[in-house]
């Protein structure tokens, strides 16, 4: 029998302190045991949340599939105007996000702030998108009938979101699946539970029925999504991590033929032209490559310069990373922490290898010795395109600058990856820069800019970088299907 853990918060109290439990059917509850959250500006304890079990996944996809029959039927504008209502009580707890999103993941208050903001958007767009989906009517091709399309939900869903953007991840696959009518078990990174929990009391508070959205934490991931994936009341994945994480999942969601969106690794190639503007260039490179301190799947992770530009715009990029500050998101700085001691440490290897390839440091190269988890700044420059970058996820705030010759060269580079998520190109030519944004191998391609994501865009990559596409117009149906009629229709009656 499932266990029936102790309900521990029945009743919202307290809107910007996050609940400590796990969100289930409608009630915040006691998990077995609970872990730390760890603030990695400090290595400090912010929080002990509650630890779910395999038994609690079960209640939590219990309580999804029970509530998905009544959320399914609810119209359109009733589903609506629960998003808008949770979009409003989101934006009048601002604060509380942001201090918890810079507590626990280490961003800098003014980046929490921006995820927060284009969070909040994305919750608009979806409410904005749910009474708006359309079929279609069509003469059957040798008539005799008519072929009806409309769409349904797909069910319910299991959501997997990593630590670096703990709200965006959440919000950009929530907020689509409740427009769309499926329910919801949402399973937030170990290192970032709190910012999940802050959303879940949004949406508890602003009436969403018991079960459809749920959410719970844990440090035994594997234990609780691989029951999931095999138990057939759940009918889909959408899951953004690692590329081998989300290998993992397909695996096990194969023998159930579960309906599978992942948002996976990337290998960012950030070129640079020889028309191009510098300036403009080295400004986004560094918004693109040090936001996040680097742990971010869109980052620029090799940026690719045509040679006869390159010392123009090394010399210009290397000042700007060295003037960067470094510290504690909740003071004024450009760059916070690695997300775990763990994550820091890997990077004194990764610098080995790429000096060991021929890399010459440029800027920092080292961690800083303070009790958080700080790494400088970097910059690596290498004197030709280089396999050691090929495929090679950094998620860290380093940046390798290749000097290439000329544009062959650059998407020679570029497309040489398992990737496929996002790239860049800069150049002052519109005929250049259709030409190498379509050659790119990418899901997405900024010009001339190095921020991209956007309600109204389709994000998502090729490759091993994942497969289906989050927000636009097309995100939604990752969580519908497509319904098709046949109506008989008498064509041949004399009456009418
Ligand atoms: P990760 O794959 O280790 O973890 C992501 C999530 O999966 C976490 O919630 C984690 O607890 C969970 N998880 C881990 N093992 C699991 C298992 N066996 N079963 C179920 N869940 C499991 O990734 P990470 O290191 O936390 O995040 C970094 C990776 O995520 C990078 O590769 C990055 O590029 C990618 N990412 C991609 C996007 C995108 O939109 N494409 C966005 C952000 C991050």
């Amino acid at each position: 029998m499932t266990e029936q853990p102790k309900a521990i918060r029945p009743d919202p109290f307290q809107a910007l302190l996050p609940p400590l439990g796990l969100y289930i059917d409608g009630a915040w509850l006691d998990g077995t045991g609970r872990f730390p959250v760890f603030n990695p500006a400090d290595g400090s304890v912010v929080a002990e949340v509650a630890d779910a079990t395999a038994a609690h996944a079960e209640a939590a996809l219990a309580a999804a599939d029970r509530a998905q029959p009544g959320w399914r039927r609810l119209p359109p504008r009733r589903r609506a105007d629960l998003l808008h209502a949770a979009h409003r009580l989101m934006c009048a707890r601002e604060a509380a996000f942001v201090q918890t999103m810079t507590l626990e993941s280490g961003k800098p208050l003014t980046e929490a702030q921006g995820e927060f903001r284009l969070s909040a958007d994305f919750l608009l767009w979806f409410a904005e998108q749910v009474a708006h989906l359309h079929g279609t009517y069509a003469n059957a091709s040798h008539g005799g009938f008519r072929v009806v399309v409309t769409h349904q939900p797909v069910g319910p869903c299991l959501l997997i979101t990593p630590w670096n953007f703990p709200l965006l991840m959440i919000v950009r696959k929530a907020g689509a699946a409740l427009a769309a009518g499926c329910t919801a078990v949402v399973k937030t990174a170990q290192e970032t539970p709190l910012t999940g929990a802050l959303f879940m009391q949004v949406l508890h508070d602003a009436g969403f029925p018991a079960g459809v959205a749920n959410l719970l934490h844990t440090r035994h991931s594997a234990a609780i999504s691989e029951p999931l994936l095999r138990d057939p009341r759940l009918r889909k994945v959408s899951f953004t991590g690692s590329t081998r994480v989300g290998a993992r999942l397909m695996e096990l969601g194969a023998g159930n033929i579960v309906n599978s969106s992942m948002e996976l690794g990337g290998d960012g190639p950030f070129l640079v032209l020889d028309d191009a503007d510098i300036d403009l260039a080295v400004e986004q490179a560094i918004i693109c490559k040090f936001r996040n301190a680097g742990q971010a799947c869109v980052a620029a992770n090799r940026i690719i310069v045509d040679r006869r530009v390159e010392a123009a715009f090394t010399a210009r990029f290397v000042a700007r990373v060295r003037a960067l500050t470094v510290g504690n998101g909740l003071l004024p700085v450009d760059v916070g922490p690695m997300i775990s001691a763990r994550q820091r440490d890997r990077l004194d290897a990764v610098i080995a290898t790429l000096v060991a390839a021929g890399g010459t440091v440029l800027a920092g190269g080292r961690a800083i010795d303070a009790p958080g988890y700080f790494f400088e700044p970097t910059v690596v420059r290498f004197d030709a395109p280089n396999p050691v970058m090929c495929s090679n996820e950094l998620f860290a705030p380093i940046a390798t600058v290749f000097a290439v010759d000329g544009i062959g060269e650059a998407l020679a580079f570029a497309n040489a990856s398992r990737y496929g998520l996002a790239s860049y190109v800069f150049t002052r030519d519109l005929d250049r820069a259709v030409a190498v944004g379509e050659a790119l191998e990418f899901g997405m391609v900024g010009i001339n800019r190095g921020i991209m994501a956007d309600p109204a865009a389709p994000f998502g990559g090729t490759k091993a970088s994942g497969i289906g596409r989050e927000a636009g117009h097309e995100g939604i149906y990752e969580f519908l299907e497509r319904k098709y009629m046949a109506v008989t229709v008498r064509e041949d009656r004399g009456d009418l």
